[in-house]
């Protein structure tokens, strides 16, 4: 795969709002979210090729687009974060881990740039409603290791309708194994958001992927109408390498480390390569890592920074996201409560002690839409979406 050396940032001040441009006010809008993540510099490259070919009076859209960016002061520096990781913060708002509530001098400087992000989407939200047929909210992405592009989503209906149709993998359920998204934060708020991955933080192929992935989400909600010809070229350019299917996965294993300075991926690992069950992956405070399981390895840490080892998804079969889709506009949640071992909690939340059901009971919540979350040993949370 092309590799660049890192790009040093050219701009001396970046901006919140790194470009935004505004046709017919009934139309869409579209928020891209750009370097959430300091070192992942693809996504401001992309929005900035597609703004300057937009640039002009001559190119309408119908509807409104802004890039918003994330973390300023880590995109200065080129790093992931200062203090604290801007993506992983976002459940904490209104809760006993609110950062407000610490001493102003020992907040993350992530606090303030996350509250800043949630007022610029209040105002975009503030001014749109009303008039607008529709929000959507992207956020750009890029992995320490080599890998296809990728789309991550929350796993509602809405979203699927979103991401269905990109030529890359799409990964459902990612909110319950990574918390605190901003993508999570925005599904909360009742809008769609999805993530992209577009390859290796500095490979130049990451930027050509992100912008080929905007110009087809820009044609696919009719915000910029593509030619059939352009429409191909982008689909090629998008597709993905070494034979990944761009089918649904779903995340089976989540490797968290405490400490990523004493954890080493074992050399050559690229996003989504088949691995079996016991193949070494890693080394942690030197003692060997090995697959509890077989399935496809999924972002191995490749940087000594983050807390998500790595993953294993597994393909979802095609019965099950049309049954899933099917039953999720159906009476069944009423009868939820009636399973053994499931207690209704509120309107839309269920706990379910495991020492009574078993199996299938994680299986049935999933299917129905809800997001599952451990409370304790015991206990299940089930949130529906
Ligand atoms: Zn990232």
């Amino acid at each position: 795969m092309q590799k660049t050396e890192p790009k040093q940032q050219q701009e001396k001040k970046v901006e919140r709002i790194r470009w935004s441009k505004s046709g017919n006010k009934k139309g869409p809008v579209l928020v891209l979210f750009v370097g959430i993540h300091g070192n992942e510099p693809a996504g401001m490259y992309a929005v900035d090729r597609i703004a300057k070919r937009l640039s002009g009076d001559d190119e309408p859209i119908n509807g409104t687009v802004y890039a918003v960016t994330g973390n300023i002061e880590a995109v200065k520096l080129g790093i992931r974060f200062l203090d604290t990781d801007l993506n992983r913060l976002w459940e904490r708002f209104n809760t006993s881990q609110d950062f407000s509530i610490r001493r102003a001098e020992n907040r993350p400087a992530e606090y303030l740039e996350s509250l800043e992000i949630k007022k610029t989407v209040d105002h975009i939200i503030d001014t749109h409603s009303g008039t607008s047929s529709d929000f959507v909210f992207i956020d750009l992405h890029t992995t320490s290791s080599q890998s296809c592009g990728f789309i991550l989503l929350n796993d509602t209906l809405e979203n699927r309708d979103l991401a269905k149709g990109f030529p890359v993998p799409q990964i459902l359920g990612i909110e319950e194994n990574i918390q605190g998204t901003l993508l999570s934060y925005i599904n909360n708020l009742g809008f769609k958001a999805i993530g992209f991955e577009a390859g290796a933080h500095n490979a130049e192929v990451s930027v050509i992927r992100s912008e080929a992935f905007l110009w087809l989400v820009l044609d696919k909600l009719g915000i910029y109408e593509l030619s059939e010809e352009n429409r191909i070229r982008n689909r090629e350019l998008l597709k993905t390498e070494n034979g990944v299917p761009a089918t649904y996965y779903e995340i089976v294993h989540h490797k968290i480390v405490d400490d990523p300075q004493r954890f080493e991926m074992l050399d050559g690992f690229q996003n989504f390569d088949q691995i079996e069950k016991d193949m070494p992956l890693a080394y942690e405070h030197g003692n060997l890592i090995k697959a509890p399981r077989s399935g496809r390895i999924f972002m191995p840490l490749y940087q000594k920074v983050g807390n998500d080892g790595f993953l294993i998804v597994r393909k979802v079969s095609a019965f099950w996201l049309t049954l899933s889709g099917y039953l999720r506009k159906s009476f069944f949640h009423t009868l939820l409560k009636y399973l053994p071992g499931v207690t209704q909690v509120g309107e839309h939340s269920y706990e379910v002690n495991l020492n009574v059901a078993r199996f299938l009971v994680k299986d049935i919540f999933h299917l129905l839409g809800y997001r599952v979350t451990q409370k304790d040993e015991d206990t299940l949370i089930c949130y529906r979406r």
